[in-house]
C-alpha cells in the first residue's frame, strides 16, 4: 500500500452555510458537493483545489465525533487523508503489525464513495490521518 498524493484535508466547522462562502472566495471555487455521511454525523462540502481537496465537516449531532472535536477544540484542521494505490484489510493487518494504532480495521465506504480507514493520533505524531483509495 502506497501513498501517492495528499487525497485531502479535513477542516471542522461549525456552520457549513458559513464556511462555503468563505472557503469559495479563499480558494476561488466553488463547492462542487455537499454530502451528509449519516454514520459518522456529517455533512461534508468538498472544493478543489490542485491535486487536492478540502473537506469541510459541520457535525449533525453534538455527540458524534466532529461534534466532539468542535466542543473540545473549537474549529480547525481535522484530519489529513492520503490517497494510496490499495486499501484492503491486509494492508491495514500490515500497518497494524507494525505498532500503528488503527481506528478502523477494515476499510469502509467514506465520502464520495471512497474506500476508507482511520488511524489513531496516538501513533501518527498527533495527527487523524485517514487513508482512501477507490
Ligand atoms: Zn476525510
Amino acid at each position: 500500500m502506497k501513498p501517492t498524493r495528499i487525497e485531502h484535508v479535513g477542516i471542522a466547522v461549525k456552520n457549513l452555510d458559513e464556511a462555503i462562502p468563505f472557503y469559495e472566495k479563499l480558494l476561488q471555487t466553488k463547492c462542487y458537493a455537499v454530502e451528509e455521511v449519516a454514520e459518522q454525523k456529517v455533512k461534508t462540502a468538498f472544493f478543489t483545489i490542485g491535486e487536492t481537496k478540502i473537506e469541510l465537516l459541520e457535525s449533525t449531532d453534538p455527540e458524534g465525533p466532529i461534534g466532539k472535536f468542535v466542543e473540545k477544540k473549537g474549529e480547525g484542521v481535522h484530519h489529513l487523508a492520503f490517497a494510496v494505490d490499495e486499501l484492503s484489510e491486509e494492508s491495514l493487518a500490515e500497518l497494524a503489525s507494525d505498532d500503528v494504532r488503527l481506528i478502523d480495521k477494515k476499510p469502509r465506504r467514506g465520502a464520495e464513495g471512497l474506500r476508507i480507514a482511520f488511524l489513531h493520533p496516538k501513533s501518527t505524531h498527533g495527527v487523524l490521518t485517514e487513508l482512501c483509495s477507490e
